[in-house]
């Protein structure tokens, strides 16, 4: 691929928000034209008085001349409005379709994505890449045809009074636009380094809060604090550094803008007293330099702009060309009501290539509620990872009632079945929220069958505000159970086809995970459920219970025939009657 076709491919990101929105662009784009038009012919205007003066013409010529050059000013800085108005308004809007474009991209990606990519840098995506795509877009758009325009104009106008002054006048500019370059760039890396360690110190002080039980149970709290002052010293220093960067830009700026001013007064003047220009040439010529000195400082800065919205562009683009593995394909338009059947056959799978679960065949019937138990690290939660489709199959197929997992539709899959997980994630809004997440139009009725099923009703009684009671953030005024109890509200709210209950009730008291347990069976009547543990007590009443030792089925039976087997099962049953008794004791 030559490099200009992957240059316009990288644009093509943006390039189809330009075309969404060619109006502000074709609108601003004009605005720029008329309002230069408009300022620029004002220094020529300026000649015209002075030569008027100078010629001793009659006052009215000049009052013309005076309001043409307001009227001009007034309609140039309409003009200018517009120009923004138009520009600034398109980048705004792009910018509000790239971020839901990437977070909508970002929702798709399987967690595999997230192992490999830190929160923190996606963040850093959303944001600072972002708002560099934006001024590229906006600002950058914006100036650089202004700029254009203004120079082009300016320098037909400097030429046309005075060659030689005109040349004189670019010698000490021609610095400036490579300076500003220069300098912005410096300028937006160390205050980037600044931003960093902004968030690094913010996201230390919000650790040490949220985990401020820990720190005080160690007597952490003097190291902390000096650990805290390194970072806010380092801060400080890098704020400094800025500061005096940003302090040399406008003195810089002001020097070689000086510079071309003096060269301009000094062979400008002798021309004016050999008789060569007019006063009223002079004037002009001042008038279109003072215009030029921003248009110039502006390529640089332009430079810099484009410079740092490529580079972020291209970040963004990693983020968007790269595709979910689980992604739905042509072939993947299943989606019926699930009856619930489950069929691995031959179903192999290894994370990085190190093998996780060997070759599994099984079959479980609709209905059928299946215990798994083994050790920890064994495949337990690969096997569920594999049925909610959070990582693709592999070697070997399986199949959920008769069809190819590959070829069903992965909305339609998901919200038939139910999955709640050891560590549970609530978001910070009410319980009554967090459980409804499962179904977005469930009743307050079905709200509280959920949670009376989940054993979770009156521990919401007692919560001050029952279940408009904000979970704060990760539901840590939850305790580790109630938590657990939320999430299996949530993933059986919906009356899944198949519910997936890994390790859900670890914090849960036997006595209570027995009476979900009951309550489950019965609500789910004729639904499979897939109940993953360590504990014995939670699968034993299953139709059938695996064992799985290093990724393959050991065992596989009813409790009775599984103790009667005296194999891996009947061992960890042995031991955990063992530490029941002893902690009775
Ligand atoms: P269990 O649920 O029985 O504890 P898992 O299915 O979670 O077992 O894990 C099986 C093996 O796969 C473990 O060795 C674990 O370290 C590894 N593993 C689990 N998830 C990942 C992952 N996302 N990337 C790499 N290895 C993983």
């Amino acid at each position: 691929m030559s490099k200009k076709h992957t240059e316009k491919k990288q644009f093509e990101t943006v390039l189809k928000y330009f075309k969404k929105y060619k109006r502000y662009l074709i609108g601003g784009l004009i605005s720029v034209v008329l309002s230069n038009c408009l300022i620029l012919i004002m220094p020529y205007i300026s000649k015209l008085i002075f030569d008027a003066l100078k010629n001793n013409e009659p006052s009215s010529v000049i009052l013309n001349y005076v309001l043409l050059s307001v009227g001009a000013a007034v309609l140039s800085g309409l003009f200018r409005f517009f120009m923004r108005r138009t520009i600034i308004w398109m980048s705004r809007y792009i910018e509000y379709d790239l971020r839901n474009e990437i977070f909508g991209h970002l929702i798709q990606m399987s967690p595999s994505f997230y192992h490999q990519t830190r929160t923190g840098d996606l963040m850093a995506r959303m944001t600072n890449d972002l708002e560099a795509v934006r001024q590229m877009v906006g600002p950058g758009v914006m100036y650089i045809s202004d700029t254009i325009l203004k120079l082009t104009i300016s320098f037909a106008f400097m030429f046309y009074l005075s060659t030689s002054l005109t040349l004189y006048a670019i010698i000490p500019l021609v610095v400036l636009p490579l300076a500003v370059n220069k300098i912005g760039n410096m300028v937006h890396s160390r205050s980037m380094k600044v931003q960093e360690k902004f968030s690094e110190l913010t996201s230390n002080a919000q650790e040490n809060l949220a985990g401020i039980r820990v720190v005080k149970a160690y007597c952490q709290e003097e190291n902390e604090v000096a650990h805290f002052s390194t970072l806010s010293k380092m801060y400080i220093k890098l704020n400094m550094s800025l500061a005096k960067l940003q302090g040399v830009f406008v003195p810089t700026m002001r020097l070689f803008a000086s510079l071309s001013y003096l060269t301009v007064f000094y062979f400008g003047g002798l021309q004016v007293i050999k008789g060569n220009l007019s006063l009223g040439d002079i004037v002009a010529f001042f008038g279109y330099l003072s215009m030029i000195l921003w248009p110039v400082i502006a390529i640089g800065w332009v430079t810099s702009l484009y410079q740092r919205g490529k580079a972020s562009l291209e970040r963004i683009n990693k983020i968007l060309h790269s595709n979910s593995p689980v992604a739905d394909t042509e072939t993947a338009t299943y989606e019926q009501q699930m009856l619930g059947k489950i069929e691995f056959r031959n179903l192999s799978f290894a994370y990085n290539g190190s093998k996780v679960l060997k070759n599994i065949n099984l079959t479980i019937n609709p209905g059928q509620m299946v215990g798994l138990v083994g050790k920890t690290g064994s495949g337990k939660s690969t096997i569920a990872a594999l049925l909610t489709k959070l990582f693709k199959v592999q070697t070997g197929q399986l199949f959920i009632d008769d069809v190819d997992i590959n070829n069903w539709k992965l909305d339609s899959l998901r919200q038939q079945i139910g999955f709640a997980t050891q560590e549970p994630f609530l978001f910070s809004d009410t319980v009554r929220e967090n459980i409804r997440y499962g179904k977005a139009d469930a009743t307050e009725i079905e709200i509280q069958l959920a949670s009376d099923i989940a054993a979770l009703k009156k521990d919401i009684q007692t919560f001050q505000d029952g279940f408009d009671t904000v979970v704060g953030e990760r539901g840590i005024t939850l305790s580790g159970g109630q938590k657990q109890r939320t999430a299996i509200a949530r993933a059986i709210i919906g009356k899944p086809s198949i519910l997936i209950l890994d390790d859900a009730t670890s914090a849960v008291d036997t006595e209570t995970e027995h009476q979900i347990n009951e309550k489950i069976t019965t609500v789910l009547n004729g639904r499979t459920s897939l109940i993953i543990s360590h504990r014995v007590s939670s699968v034993k009443d299953a139709d059938i219970i695996l064992y799985l030792e290093d990724g393959a089925v050991a065992e596989q039976g009813t409790h009775e025939e599984l103790i009667a087997n005296n194999g891996y099962y009947a061992e960890l049953y042995k031991s955990q009657l063992l530490e029941e008794e002893l902690e009775q004791l």
